[in-house]
């Protein structure tokens, strides 16, 4: 009896294929702990948390968190860890280039021929998308880390740019495309109280970013540009050392001065987006889809009319595109050479790459927080109408999905979430190719890091500074040129500019 069972059970298993088989397999065989290293959003990684039991129904494997409770800052706890020396079994932490650095130096062992051997589903998942792999390399070609990975195929476009479309229906002026459109649009805004309470209050260009470095980010992608680096044509350049840049911030000044950009954009902060929408003074902002796009539905009700909708990026040189794409990851998990069975958390960390896994930690538990409809995941009420009131990226990760650790994330989820407002908006970008190409997080060898590091963080302490006074009036762009960019060079830019192509290259080569 026991016999045919066993074949019955046997044959189920050929008949559902391999994952099926992989995740009986440990069945009746003891459970294996492992402790783990955690931080993310200021929560130490929680084992109870339904997301993990139920991983831990399906492979058998326990992970329990080292950090403690009341270390928040994942930065600091990291540091404190290593300098107490006693290593859990995995790390995983937002900061890839610290994962390699302790992986070169003995503190991780390298995974690629445990993936090789033990890791199918995270063999497939690369050969499938050989972009994602060169993210896992190291600069001394092993792999450290497994990449906690956004679904950059499916939705690249994080955040674009947002306007008052009932104020241009009110004012009579049709959607700007070119940046003169932009300019004209903003100062109908500032000049024929679109807002009609009589009043010249509009803000017409306004950002809730909290660092001067945001608020030049939000300012200059119009141009293009960004103060930072990126490429062009296979070079590695310096935003800020650029021609184009110089253009942004002159025009960028000119709209400071004549009231077309609040004029606190530098200090308000945060709550800026509330405060603009909620007042019906603010025209036009550059920002996050799914969060922007929601205020439609909570601000229809009080001020008539309102809609806040997404707009292609203005056009310039003969494109419309940003350059706020979303990174192909962020951080990672690797195996400290603490870990007694490497082989079994290799297979635990293949886990999230199956079906199963990627679902269970992108959407939570089938059945309460998902349902299967068409054959894909959809969200359930309980997260999209919770009757508690939370809102579904807090219902979801409350399920502990969607905790940074090296998983790949699913586009759907975010777009599900953020509702048909933001799936537009992203939509919309996406199918006009309007998102530039991320300029990928590079792999620096130990001399090229420590000599990068402190040239790049001179030049942003610098640039940050100038645009600032170049923005706000203080001093003038055109006079100041060419001693900026003596003082650029003096930092050190054409060393950092070596240093980046070099890494460039052998990333791209990898
Ligand atoms: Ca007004």
């Amino acid at each position: 009896m026991k016999k045919i069972l066993a074949l019955a059970t046997l044959l189920v298993l050929v008949a559902c294929g391999g994952k099926k088989e992989e995740i009986t397999k440990n069945e009746g065989t003891q459970k294996k702990e492992f402790s783990i290293f955690a931080v993310h959003l200021g929560k130490v990684f929680d084992s109870e948390l339904p997301v993990y039991k139920k991983a831990e129904e399906l492979t058998n494997v326990k992970l329990k968190g080292v950090a403690s409770k009341n270390q928040t800052d994942q930065v600091q706890a990291y540091n404190l860890l290593l300098s107490s020396g006693n290593m859990p079994d995995i790390i995983a932490y937002e900061l890839a280039d610290g994962l390699e650095k302790l992986g070169s130096e003995g503190g991780l062992i390298p995974l690629e021929k445990l993936i090789d051997e033990h890791g199918p589903n995270i063999k497939a998942f690369w050969d499938k998308y050989p972009r994602y792999k060169k993210d896992a390399v190291a600069a001394n070609g092993h792999i450290y880390m497994i990449p906690n990975y956004n679904d950059y195929y499916n939705i690249r476009a994080s955040q674009g740019y947002f306007i008052r479309k009932d104020w241009l229906e009110k004012l009579g002026l049709e959607e700007p495309k070119t940046i003169e459109d932009f300019y004209n649009v903003l100062v109908a805004f500032k000049t024929k109280d679109p807002n009609g309470n009589g009043k010249a209050d509009e803000v017409p260009f306004f950002s809730r970013a909290n660092l001067p470095r945001k608020v030049l980010i939000s300012l200059i992608d119009m141009f293009q540009v960004e103060p930072s680096w990126y490429e062009v044509n296979g070079k590695v350049v310096f935003g800020p050392s650029q021609e184009d840049y110089k253009k942004a911030i002159k025009e960028m000044a000119k709209w400071y001065k004549e009231g077309l950009i609040d004029q606190e954009i530098f200090t308000r902060g945060l709550g800026t987006r509330d405060f603009m929408l909620n007042n019906n003074i603010g025209g036009m902002t550059n920002d996050w889809f799914a969060s922007t796009a929601s205020y439609n539905e909570i601000l229809n009700k009080s001020i008539e009319g309102f809609n806040f909708e997404a707009i292609l990026p203005p056009e310039y040189n003969g494109k419309r595109i940003t350059k706020n794409a979303r990174a192909t990851y962020m951080g990672g998990w690797g195996i400290t050479f603490a870990a007694k069975d490497p082989i079994e958390i290799i297979k635990y960390f293949d886990f999230w790459y199956s079906e199963e896994g990627r679902r269970l930690w992108n959407f939570g538990i089938e059945g309460k927080e998902w349902e299967l409809k068409d054959g894909k995941p959809k969200f359930t009420e309980y997260v999209l109408k919770n009757p508690d009131g939370k809102n579904p990226l807090t219902v979801i990760r409350e399920s502990g999905a969607q905790y940074r650790l090296g998983m790949f994330q699913d586009g759907e989820y975010e777009k599900q979430w953020g509702g048909l407002a933001s799936s537009k908006a992203i939509d919309l970008y996406t199918n006009n190719n309007a998102i530039a190409e991320p300029f990928p997080f590079l792999k620096y060898k130990e001399t090229e890091s420590r000599e990068f590091i402190k040239i790049d963080s001179q030049l942003r302490n610098y640039i940050e500074e100038m645009a600032q006074k170049w923005l706000m009036g203080s001093s003038d762009i055109d006079k100041d040129w060419d001693s900026y960019l003596k003082r650029l060079n003096d930092i050190g830019l054409e060393k950092a500019e070596k240093i980046q192509q070099e890494s460039y290259d052998r990333f791209m080569a990898n």
